[in-house]
C-alpha cells in the first residue's frame, strides 16, 4: 500500500494546485454548523473531522436539481421534447469527507446504479468524483460507526484516506483515482510503508476505543420476521413523539427517496428531480386520494423497517444506516435509531 506524507505547511499549495484539474468540495464552518459545499479559490475544507450538519450526500444527489427541460414554443420543431439538461460532471474531488459518509455512497449506489436500470445524473456524478476521507481521530459520543459496518478509519467507497498525524497527513492510495489526484496536487513524497502503517494503526485502535461497538447491536435482524417485527407493537409508542418534520430524512447520507416536479413558465418547460421524505404524509398520497401510509405510525415503521429490515433483506449487505449519528443529533424529539435498532434486534414476537 502507497502511503504518502503531507506536511501540513504544504497543504493549501497542494489544494491551489489541485484546482487547474479538478473542483474542490469539502466541509467548512457556517455560522455555528459545518456544512460541505463547492469551495472557491482560497477557501479551503475545514480538517476539523466536526459531523456536517447534511452529508456530503448532495454532491452526487443535489436536494434539487433540473433533469429535463423542453420547449413549449410550437414554432420550434423539437416543442415538447422533453431533453436532459447539460450539466457540469468534470473531475471533482470530495476532500475531508468521513468513512461513513463514503461507505452510504456505496450504499445509494445499490440504488442508482443497477443491473437493470442506471440513473444518469447519479452516476456520471460519481464517475466524476475522487473521495479524499479523512480518518476520525476523535469520534463523537454520537458515532457507532463501527456497529453498522463502517468505523472510524473505514476505507470502503474512499480513494485517499488521510490521517491526521498532528505536523503533517498520512495519505493511504486507494485506488488510482486517489492517486491522480495526490499527484494532481503535488503530493509525492512516499512515506515509509512499514513506520506509516504502525503509525496509523496506533493512532485507529485509539480512536475505535472511543466507541463502544457493543451499545448497538444488528447481527439478528436478518433472522427476524420481516411480518412480524411490521406487526410488532412496540411501533406505536416509539412513533408517538414524532412531529414527522422530516429532519431524519434530509440530514441521512443514505436515505434517497425523491419526488419530481415540472414546472412552467412561458414557453420553457423543466423537470426537477427534488429530495423527499417517507416522513411527509405527502410522499404516499395517491393521485386517487387514497395514502397506504396515512397514519404518523405507519411511516415512522416505514422509516426504520426500511433502513434496518427490507434493506438488509433485499442486499444483504448490512444496514441501510452507517452510524453517523446524524439523525440521532438533529431529531427534535430524541427519537434514536440506535434504541430502535436494539429493539427490533432483540424482538420476539407476542404470544397470542
Ligand atoms: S427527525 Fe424525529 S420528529 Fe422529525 S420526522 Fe424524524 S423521527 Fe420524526
Ligand atoms: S439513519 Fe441516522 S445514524 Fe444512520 S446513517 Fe442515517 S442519519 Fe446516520
Amino acid at each position: 500500500m502507497k502511503v504518502i506524507k503531507i506536511d501540513k505547511q504544504n497543504w493549501t499549495g497542494g489544494i491551489d494546485k489541485s484546482r487547474e484539474n479538478y473542483q474542490i468540495f469539502g466541509p467548512v464552518k457556517d455560522k455555528e454548523h459545518f456544512v460541505f459545499k463547492k469551495l472557491n479559490l482560497k477557501e479551503y475544507p475545514d480538517m476539523e473531522n466536526a459531523l456536517s450538519v447534511l452529508s456530503p450526500k448532495s454532491i452526487l444527489f443535489p436536494q434539487s436539481e433540473k433533469i429535463l427541460a423542453a420547449s413549449l414554443d410550437e414554432s420550434q420543431d423539437d416543442h415538447h421534447i422533453m431533453k436532459r439538461v447539460a450539466t457540469d460532471y468534470s473531475p471533482r474531488a470530495v476532500i475531508g469527507i468521513m468513512p461513513c459518509d463514503a461507505k452510504a455512497v456505496q450504499l445509494v449506489k445499490l440504488n442508482f446504479d443497477t443491473d437493470d436500470y442506471r440513473d444518469p445524473y447519479w452516476c456520471d456524478a460519481y464517475e466524476a468524483t475522487t473521495f479524499v476521507g479523512l480518518a476520525v481521530n476523535k469520534p463523537s459520543i454520537y458515532d457507532f460507526t463501527l456497529s453498522m459496518g463502517s468505523g472510524p478509519f473505514a476505507e470502503e467507497g474512499l480513494d485517499v484516506l488521510l490521517v491526521d498525524c498532528k505536523d503533517h497527513f498520512l495519505a493511504k492510495v486507494l485506488s488510482e483515482k486517489g492517486d491522480a489526484f495526490l499527484k494532481a496536487s503535488g503530493f509525492t513524497s512516499e512515506a515509509d510503508a512499514d513506520k506509516s502503517a504502525k503509525l496509523i494503526n496506533e493512532i485507529k485502535n485509539q480512536a475505535e476505543k472511543a466507541i463502544d461497538a457493543e451499545k448497538v447491536k444488528t447481527e439478528k435482524l436478518k433472522e427476524k420476521s420481516l411480518l412480524e417485527l411490521h406487526g410488532a407493537s412496540f411501533w406505536e409508542d416509539l412513533s408517538f413523539s414524532c412531529i414527522n418534520c422530516g429532519t431524519c430524512t434530509f440530514v441521512c447520507p443514505t436515505c434517497w427517496c425523491f419526488d419530481i416536479q415540472d414546472e412552467t413558465k412561458g414557453k420553457k418547460a423543466v423537470r426537477f428531480r427534488n429530495w423527499d421524505s417517507c416522513m411527509s404524509p405527502l410522499f404516499t398520497l395517491h393521485a386517487s386520494s387514497h395514502n397506504p401510509r396515512a397514519e404518523k405510525v405507519q411511516r415512522v415503521r416505514q422509516r426504520f423497517m426500511h433502513k434496518l429490515k427490507y434493506f438488509v433483506d433485499k442486499y444483504d449487505q448490512g444496514t441501510m444506516c452507517v452510524g453517523c449519528g446524524r439523525c440521532v443529533v438533529h431529531c427534535p424529539v430524541n427519537i434514536d435509531i440506535r434504541e430502535i435498532c436494539n429493539t427490533m434486534n432483540s424482538y420476539e414476537a407476542e404470544q397470542a
